[in-house]
């Protein structure tokens, strides 16, 4: 059987860091066996659901690359087909109407707890029964599933095991409200049914539904798929994850500067191991994954991690790839990268030092964008009188230099430091603050290289007026 799973977000806000990694381990369960994903929207709920909120879920799967093969489907737009399957339940005599209005059952579970008994619908409870004799043709009515009084429900979760729940421990659920509009949990059953979902995949918050469904999904006759039920996301003080952590909506994470490749290998391993492995390309999350080794306790996120595993993909990633998570901070910071070196050999050199792609989006600045003013700290100590000969000489050289490469820029600082008698750092440190503007670069011979003769040979000419003007004061 082709498996085939779904994410099925109400939308009621953004794409938090929970859903997104319940979405990514039903992703994988399908990648995993070439199966199929479908992305369903769950917007019953007329009253919270927003088109900011589908927008704010599909931008964040699509910037996760968590594509789906089907969908998205609205459930608002299968109304009928819910009603149809109400009706036949109703024909069926596995659902009935129920008139005990909603006063009624109030004061029947204010009676049952005054009593010290569970608060239930009770369908034979004699108000209930008086309630529904006494209906006519006009009264309003809700329709119920008529759940099975005996027995038990079994499931085995495919994270937490064996869960038995007895039937009367459940009561006749709604599934049809007074206004005509289904309910949740009758929706979720006729939808996974109708899209064919072999494996349900969702948070712990929904794990007392599923045995309410499982019975739904015996009496239409339908194939029961599997479950599984994904532990809480806590934030690194234990607390259960929320805004005060900082960042929760997947799209904060992108704004922050982070790669979709970290964040899907942080939130694979949050809660999921292989062995000691921390580092997972995609193809291998799509090989190695699987429901049975997901914890089954809470997993706190650790932002430390993030940052490293970011890092990490900087460093290690394609540049182009990186390049296509960059853009959005380059035109943020309004650094235009046609006018300068191809954007990837400067994200080979300036990558590696980076945590974020805001910080590497900074590195970015002075290869394509010139300055007016020297970091200054960096300038009281480098841009000193005694490193104008050697900046001028070096400005000499640079504006003869016939083949502008690296190799070449390194003969040229070897020089300067030969012909003057001058140590390295004498030579290089004034030239990195003349060229980037700044204390900190990698390998200035490389920067040089990048940034251009033009650019290189006007800056250190800047240099040599802030020295002079500095010498004059
Ligand atoms: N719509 C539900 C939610 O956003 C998920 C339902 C399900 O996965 O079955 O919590």
């Amino acid at each position: 059987m082709t498996v085939k799973t779904r994410f099925a977000p109400s939308p009621t806000g953004f794409l938090h860091v929970g859903g997104a990694r319940t979405a990514l381990y039903s992703w994988l369960c399908a990648k995993h066996t070439g199966g199929e994903f479908v992305l369903r929207i769950e917007d019953t709920d007329l009253e919270r659901s927003t088109q900011e909120a589908i927008d704010a879920i599909i931008e964040g799967m699509e910037w996760l690359g968590l594509d789906w093969d089907e969908g998205p489907y609205y459930q608002t737009k299968r109304f009928d087909r819910y009603n149809e399957v109400v009706d036949q339940l109703l024909a069926e005599d596995k659902a009935y109407k129920c008139y005990a209005p909603k006063e009624l059952l109030d004061e029947i579970r204010e009676e049952q707890m005054a009593a010290g008994v569970k608060p239930r619908y009770d369908a034979d409870h004699p108000k209930v029964v008086a309630a529904n004799e006494a209906a006519t043709e006009d009264s309003p009515f809700c329709i119920r599933f008529r759940n099975p009084k005996e027995g038990s429900v079994v499931f085995e979760d495919k994270i937490r095991g064996r869960i038995e729940i007895a039937n009367s421990e459940l009561d006749d659920l709604i599934i049809r409200r007074t206004d005509g509009s289904p309910t949740y949990n009758f929706c979720v059953v006729i939808d996974d049914w109708d899209m064919g979902i072999t494996q349900v995949v969702r948070g712990e918050d929904h794990i007392n539904n599923t045995p309410r469904q499982i019975n739904i999904y015996k009496a239409i006759g339908a194939a029961v798929p599997e479950f599984a039920h994904c532990s809480m996301i806590l934030g690194d003080d234990g607390a259960k994850l929320s805004k005060r952590h900082g960042a929760v909506s997947v799209m904060q994470y992108r704004d922050d500067g982070y790669l979709p490749q970290a964040l899907l290998n942080y939130l694979v391993r949050l809660g999921w191991s292989h062995g000691d492995q921390e580092i997972f390309s995609l193809d291998e999350m799509i090989q190695l994954f699987n429901l049975e080794s997901v914890s089954k306790s809470a997993s706190a996120f650790n932002t430390d991690k993030l940052l490293w595993l970011n890092n990490h993909y900087i460093k290690t990633s394609e540049p182009d790839y990186v390049a296509k998570y960059l853009q959005w901070h380059l035109d943020a910071k309004e650094i235009d990268v046609s006018n300068g070196p191809a954007i990837t050999d400067v994200i080979k050199l300036v990558g590696e030092r980076c945590n974020t792609l805001i910080e590497l989006a900074e590195q970015c600045r002075y290869f394509y964008q010139d300055f007016e003013e020297f970091e200054a700290g960096a300038a009281k100590k480098h841009l000193r009188p005694v490193a104008k000969e050697a900046l001028e000489l070096a400005l000499s050289k640079a504006e003869s230099i016939e083949e502008w490469n690296t190799e070449n820029l390194h003969q040229l600082i070897a020089d300067v430091c030969s012909e003057l008698e001058l140590g390295m750092g004498k030579v290089g440190m004034p030239l990195r603050v003349a060229v980037t503007g700044q204390g900190q670069s990698p390998s200035v011979d490389a920067v040089m290289d990048l940034i251009g003769k033009a650019r290189v040979v006007s800056r250190i000419k800047q240099a040599l007026e802030f020295i002079a003007q500095r010498e004059a004061q």
